[in-house]
């Protein structure tokens, strides 16, 4: 298993990065959602920058929901993730297929759209979470999060994901990173990280040829010394249980469950993000309603 999320500073601490490879996790996504290629490669790169902005958060219990809604066919894009690499998440038409782009590319921007917003959610054990919301630049997911990470918290941010998925449609290599600069950066630490991008191809391109995540940091960061403070196993996997739908049943209200049990016998909900079924007959839902 070599799917892993780095977070790295430099001997100064002007600068840290995050980085991942992820391609384990979006072949898990890909299968459990039966996603099209273009699908694949737009839940795989959001999938990616929310476990990298999980990485960000501080305490345990701290949680990160990433939503990209661009009015594009892919209708909408949901992502949760928490500092300890657990994500999951989903789009709504997981069944999307789209000609390549003028690039030749998996046309992320054209599934998402740009016309709509990216919104961060974080729930940080305060009262209220901390919400962040900006308009979509171009739908391809990468540089839509470098403008929210600018305009919303006041960080210039590089941001790079990537997902290649094969002519069968299996997931090759998926992976990015997010490298922030202290505004107090020394300019030659910018200028060599300015040098290096430059030369520098994709992720998904080094990771294909073999390389560790270690590898594709190591071209970002060159001679520079640095430190690698956490490495972390990121994993796809569902948080949900009987208990939470009841929740969201109760919210449904008596009205609407009894006309479902009276067409359907019984209610079903399936979670979003693992697919799995609850079904509850009239005796479950009296109970729930405590009649
Ligand atoms: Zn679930």
């Amino acid at each position: 298993m070599k799917d892993k999320i780095l977070r790295i500073v430099d001997k100064e601490l002007k600068m840290r990065i995050f980085a991942a490879e992820t391609t384990e996790l979006v072949e898990k996504a890909r299968k459990t959602h039966n996603l099209s290629p273009v699908a694949s490669a737009a839940l795989g790169r959001s999938l990616t920058v929310g476990l990298l902005m999980g990485m960000m958060l501080k305490n345990n219990d701290d949680r990160l929901t990433l939503q990209i809604k661009g009015g594009g066919p892919l209708d909408g894009i949901v992502v949760v993730s928490n500092h300890r690499g657990i994500v999951k998440g989903y789009v709504n038409n997981p069944e999307v297929y789209l000609e390549p782009n003028h690039k030749g590319k998996l046309d992320v921007g054209g599934a998402v759209g740009k016309d709509g917003y990216v919104n961060v959610i974080k729930d940080i054990g305060l009262k209220e979470p901390y919400i962040g919301f900006v308009p979509l630049v171009s739908g391809e997911i990468a540089e839509d999060v470098a403008y929210y990470f600018l305009k919303s918290e006041q960080v210039p941010s590089v941001v790079a994901l990537g997902v290649l998925v094969d002519k069968t449609g299996e997931i090759l290599s998926s992976g990015g990173f997010i490298i922030q600069l202290l505004p107090e950066s020394e300019k030659n630490i910018i200028e060599k990280i300015e040098t290096n991008l430059q030369n520098f191809s994709t992720v998904t391109s080094y990771l294909s040829d073999g390389e560790s995540i270690e590898d594709v940091v190591k071209r970002l960061t060159g001679d520079m010394e640095i430190k690698i403070l956490d490495e972390i196993k990121p994993e796809y996997s569902c948080d949900c249980n009987r208990e939470r739908m009841e929740q969201a049943l109760i919210s449904l209200g008596r009205n609407e469950l009894d006309s479902i049990i009276e067409t359907q016998g019984k209610v079903e909900i399936e979670c979003h993000f693992c697919l799995n079924k609850y079904s509850f007959n009239r005796d479950d839902i009296n109970s729930i309603l405590g009649s």
